[in-house]
């Protein structure tokens, strides 16, 4: 038997539970290039068409069987069950996905991902010397690149979405001590070791603990004064480019 055809038997036998019926529903099931993870259910003339995100080629069969009863689900109007959200959730999280759809948009051309190493400093290096020396090695690597242009109003920026770290290229410079790049990424990790925080409705960024986390720096002084005094150039720089 074909994946597909498996495949097929997940959603005969999630119509079969989820609608109480034992009719034989036709089913068709593809997997279809979507540039981000996506999948479609819809009914055309009596037919269920299924498109499965082709990023989830070769997935873990009870990751598949998760996604049958979602999208079954949301098809027929039922609940769906959360233990079956987590497992297909914790599969899309994980980072041989996140590689795959990564990949598909640099070849699709959508998202690019530039390189983590500059012309001076390397940001791979740079985030296992700070993992090590501040976080016990507890940072999972998210995606590290340079930012495309040379922006000074974002030095750093952290996208918990896509798990990316993007660091402004106006830092990859000989004039720029190592220890101010290394703050802006530590900033960033910080960002993922203090996920944002929601309130009444309000998102906290920066809440107190985080900045008594970020002057644990050892060069804390030293480069936000260096940020300070240097903004200027950093803004020129920038319009150059
Ligand atoms: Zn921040």
């Amino acid at each position: 038997m074909t994946e597909i055809e498996q495949i097929k038997e997940f959603y005969q036998e999630a119509f079969r539970k989820l609608s109480n019926r034992h009719l034989h529903q036709k089913i068709e099931v593809k997997f279809y290039s979507y540039v981000s993870i996506n999948h479609t259910i819809r009914v055309r003339n009596g037919t269920v068409f299924v498109r499965i995100s082709d990023i989830f080629k070769g997935a873990p069969l009870n990751v598949q069987i998760s996604l049958a009863y979602i999208l079954v689900s949301k098809l027929l109007r039922k609940k769906i069950s959360p233990e079956i959200i987590h497992n297909y959730k914790r599969y899309v999280k994980s980072e041989e996905i996140y590689a795959k759809a990564t990949e598909n948009k640099k070849i699709r051309g959508h998202k690019i991902i530039t390189s983590s190493k500059g012309n001076f400093y390397d940001l791979e290096e740079i985030f296992a010397r700070l993992n090590k020396d501040y976080f016990n090695r507890n940072i999972s690597k998210p995606t590290l690149t340079w930012s495309k242009r040379k922006t000074y109003r974002i030095l750093g920026h952290h996208d918990a979405t896509h798990n990316t770290i993007v660091i402004s290229k106006s830092l990859d410079g000989k004039k720029v001590p190592v220890y101010v790049v290394e703050f802006v990424v530590f900033h960033e990790m910080l960002h993922i070791f203090h996920p944002t925080m929601q309130r009444a409705g309000r998102r906290y960024n920066h809440t107190p603990q985080f900045r008594r986390d970020e002057e644990k720096f050892v060069y804390f002084t030293e480069a936000e004064s260096w940020i300070q005094n240097n903004i200027k150039v950093l803004k020129r720089n920038a319009k150059i480019d």
